[in-house]
C-alpha cells in the first residue's frame, strides 16, 4: 500500500490558528488566574488556548469557564487534566481531555493519589472521548509511562510528544519514544505540543499547535484536531509535505535540518543552509507503514509533523 500523498493539516481548508492545548490557572497549581493566563497568550500571539487545571476534588474538580474571555480574535476550548487509577509505576495517571463539557462528572479522585476505588486511566479517557473530547496522554516521559501503560490508553486520539514544562522543570519533554512504538504497533495517533504552562517557572510560549480550520472557534478547531489536521512547533512553520513516488518533499520556513522518521532505526536528514525545501528519498522508508518530519532552525527550534500512515 502506498502512503497517502499528503496530511490533512495541509489538504484541509481554512487557516492555521496557534493555540496552546494544556495550561494551569489559579483553579489549580497554576499561579494566575485565568483571565490573566488568556490575556498574556492573546497577548504573545496565540489564537486560542485550552485551560485545563487537574480534576481533582482538592481543586473542586475544576473545568474552567474562559467563554468570558473569547472575542473576535481569540477563542477558548473548555478542558481539563484528567486523574485517575494508577500507572504500571503505583503514580497517578494525567489525561489531558481538551472539549469536555462543563458538566463532565467527576472522578473519584479527592486528591493526587491513585487508589483500587477509581476508574482507571483508560477507563476516564474513555469516559472523556464519549463525551466529545480530543484525548492525549500527557508527558510519556515525566510520568515514566511503559509501552503498556500508553497502549492500555485505546481511546487517545494522541501523545504529548514535548511539554514545555516537563523540558523546563526536570529536563524530561519527550513523547516521541512511546508515540513512535505505539505507531509501529499499529496505532493511528496524532502528536502534540504543549507548554503545560503553571507560570510558576519559564514554563510558558515554548510548545504549541498549528490547527488547520476553516474558523477560529471552539467547534471548527476540535473537529480539526480529532482529524489531526494540525502540526506542532517551537517556532519553525510547515508549510506543505507531500509524498511522490520518490520522494518526501517538505515546505517550511528557514531550517538548518530537515528529517524524516519512520519505525526502527528509519531516519534520513538533509542539512543546509536557511532552507526552506528539502526533498528526501522515499526509499529509506518504504517498508514501514508509518513515518514523519522534524524540520530544526539554526536556533535548534523545531516543528513536527503529524505522522503519515498507510
Ligand atoms: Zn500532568
Ligand atoms: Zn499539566
Amino acid at each position: 500500500m502506498t502512503f497517502p500523498a499528503t496530511l490533512p493539516a495541509f489538504t484541509a481548508p481554512g487557516s492555521f490558528w496557534r493555540g496552546n492545548l494544556h495550561t494551569h490557572s489559579t483553579l489549580s497549581d497554576g499561579a494566575l488566574s485565568p483571565e490573566e493566563v488568556c490575556r498574556r497568550y492573546k497577548a504573545e500571539g496565540y489564537d486560542f488556548i485550552a485551560l485545563t487545571d487537574h480534576f481533582v476534588g482538592l481543586f473542586d474538580y475544576p473545568i474552567a469557564d474562559t467563554v468570558p474571555m473569547r472575542d473576535a480574535g481569540f477563542t477558548t476550548l473548555l478542558g481539563a487534566e484528567l486523574h485517575s487509577g494508577a500507572q504500571e509505576n503505583g503514580e497517578l495517571w494525567h489525561i489531558l481531555a481538551v472539549g469536555l463539557p462543563r458538566d463532565f462528572a467527576p472522578s473519584n479522585t479527592p486528591f493526587f493519589t491513585p487508589s483500587a476505588d477509581q476508574e482507571t486511566g483508560p477507563e476516564i479517557a474513555a469516559r472523556a472521548v464519549a463525551a466529545g473530547a480530543f484525548v492525549a496522554i500527557a508527558h510519556p516521559q515525566w510520568s515514566g509511562l511503559t509501552l503498556a501503560d500508553a497502549r492500555s490508553v485505546s481511546a487517545a486520539h494522541a501523545v504529548e510528544i514535548y511539554n514545555h514544562g516537563c523540558a523546563t522543570g526536570s529536563d524530561r519533554p519527550d513523547g516521541f519514544s512511546i508515540a513512535d512504538l505505539l505507531l509501529s504497533e499499529g496505532r493511528a495517533l496524532s502528536m502534540i505540543a504543549t507548554d503545560d504552562a503553571h507560570f510558576s517557572e519559564p514554563d510558558h510560549f515554548g510548545g504549541w499547535v498549528m490547527v488547520k480550520a476553516p474558523e477560529n472557534t471552539p467547534e471548527a478547531l476540535l473537529a480539526a484536531l480529532k482529524a489531526g489536521a494540525f502540526y506542532s512547533s517551537q517556532g519553525p512553520e510547515l508549510r506543505d509535505i507531500r509524498i511522490t513516488e520518490r520522494y518526501i518533499e517538505v515546505e517550511c520556513s528557514a531550517c538548518a535540518s530537515v528529517i524524516v522518521q519512520g519505525p526502527g532505526n528509519a531516519a534520513l536528514a538533509v542539512h543546509g543552509q536557511s532552507m526552506t525545501r528539502a526533498q528526501i528519498p522515499l526509499s529509506r522508508f518504504a517498508k514501514g507503514r508509518w513515518l514523519r518530519v522534524t524540520v530544526i532552525d539554526a536556533a535548534g527550534k523545531r516543528a513536527w509533523s503529524n505522522p503519515v500512515i498507510r
